[in-house]
């Protein structure tokens, strides 16, 4: 029996609140942390620990409102997930690098490590309050307290982190889970019209042609779905992790009960009205501004 704090939805809502984005509290990490090529997403390239010309000096862009009319579309579609402000106020108590240039790179260094873990936590909070996945919800519970506690640890501490190999632990979780959801999800359409297994992990489906394709159940694990025609199609329980959506139209999809979506997966698609979501993630505002081919 689960004691109240233990309890999967309540666990989730109470880490998920540390990682959603706030901007407010960031030090603007990821305008100067990371780096970025000129491309069809930014429209100019910056090296690692060099500001970006638009971040201004109380950490705010200076295009925030025209990101996408000034050719910075890869701005839209970065979470942090609440790395930005956890490095800023607590990894480093909330002194900032123009205050100490001597953490400034030990900042920037820190903030993808943070990242990846806060990323790490937001799966392993899906994880844990999916039905399908009961039977491993201990073993889940257990990873993520780990990945919680590594969140707190020092700058130094989580320099010398292992990331890769913590990874690879999380990812085989996440791969058990994505296994029984999508088993239950077959095994629930027994009966009904006979379905393919839709295996495409890692594929390259870029500008396929998948209107209506009923891919319930799929295994589209970080797929090229750039540019895919996903309209009307059924993409429920349909394992979507890092599957890269930039420009696939998924108009009228179904996406309800998917695992492993983000918000930046969708914000980076087209939708519309009619494009159903999970519970968790919003319809991004240019889907109103869209209009479907
Ligand atoms: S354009 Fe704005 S959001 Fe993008 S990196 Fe530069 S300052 Fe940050």
């Amino acid at each position: 029996m689960f004691q109240n704090q233990d309890h999967p939805k309540l666990k989730q809502d109470s880490i998920r609140s540390n990682l959603r984005v706030d901007c407010e509290n960031c030090f603007g990490l990821c305008c100067v942390a990371l780096a970025f090529a000129a491309s069809v997403d930014f429209a100019i390239g910056k090296d690692i620990g060099k500001a970006c010309p638009n971040l201004e000096e109380d950490f705010r862009c200076g295009i925030h409102k025209n990101l996408r009319q000034e050719g910075f579309n890869g701005c839209t579609v970065f979470d942090c997930f609440g790395a930005g402000q956890k490095v800023s106020q607590v990894t480093f108590g909330g002194v900032d690098w123009h205050e100490d240039p001597d953490t400034a790179k030990k900042m920037f260094d820190v903030f993808p490590i943070m990242q990846q873990l806060h990323e790490m936590l937001w799966y392993l909070t899906e994880a844990l309050t999916l039905k399908a996945s009961q039977p491993i919800h201990e073993e889940i519970s257990i990873l993520l307290d780990e990945t919680e506690r590594l969140t707190g640890l020092s700058p130094d501490s989580l320099l010398e982190l292992d990331v890769p190999a913590h990874r690879a632990a999380v990812n085989a979780l996440l791969l058990k889970t994505s296994e029984l959801v999508r088993t239950e999800s077959h095994l629930r359409e027994k009966g009904s019209k006979k379905r393919e297994k839709f295996d495409r992990r890692g594929a390259d489906l870029i500008g396929s042609k998948l209107k209506g394709a009923d891919i319930r159940g799929a295994n589209l694990r970080g797929a090229y779905l750039i540019a895919a025609d996903l309209r009307d199609a059924d993409l429920r329980s349909a394992d979507l992790i890092g599957a890269d959506f930039r420009d696939a139209d998924l108009s009228g999809a179904d996406l309800t009960g998917s695992i492993f979506l983000t918000q930046v997966q969708i914000n980076a698609a087209k939708g519309d009205a009619q494009t159903k979501l999970p519970d968790s993630l919003s319809r991004p505002a240019h889907w109103f501004t869209f209009k479907s081919f």
